[in-house]
């Protein structure tokens, strides 16, 4: 199957309607992700929160474990949609870094402003696989 790639606008405007996939029952702060592949599919998704709290799963790595799960390797962009612009927390950074590396990162807010950034501007010192002794480790290709 061939895809095209989405714009930066219009993954954005996929992020921006992710957001009714969240479930945001303790903040009511919802999060939409849309994560494209480098096929150009489009895997979105929404935080979930648990009455635990500590459980609770931002967006980004609801959309990006969705997409391991669902057997995609390589991405492109990703687009996090949130009512002011927020960048990505610690923990997904990490995560997006291990996943798919140096890909850019839209964030666009209430009123549609999209801000343009990098996985390494948000993540200049890495940890990741290339730090650790060579031998059987990582996630499968
Ligand atoms: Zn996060």
């Amino acid at each position: 199957m061939t895809t095209q790639s989405l714009s930066k606008d219009e993954l954005a405007a996929k992020a921006q309607q992710a957001r009714s996939q969240s479930i945001a029952t303790y903040s009511d702060y919802r999060v939409g992700a849309a994560l494209q592949t480098v096929s150009g599919e489009v895997i979105t998704a929404g935080n979930i929160e648990s009455s635990t709290f500590g459980l609770t799963l931002c967006a980004e790595r609801v959309a990006m474990f969705s997409a391991l799960a669902d057997g995609h390797r390589k991405f492109s962009a990703i687009a996090v949609a949130t009512e002011n612009g927020a960048t990505p927390c610690g923990a997904c950074r990490q995560i997006l870094w291990e996943f798919a590396g140096d890909i850019p990162v839209y964030l666009i807010n209430d009123t549609n402003e999209v801000t343009e950034l990098s996985m390494g501007e948000f993540f200049p010192h890495p940890f990741d696989s290339s730090k650790l002794p060579e031998k059987e480790h990582g996630h499968e290709e």
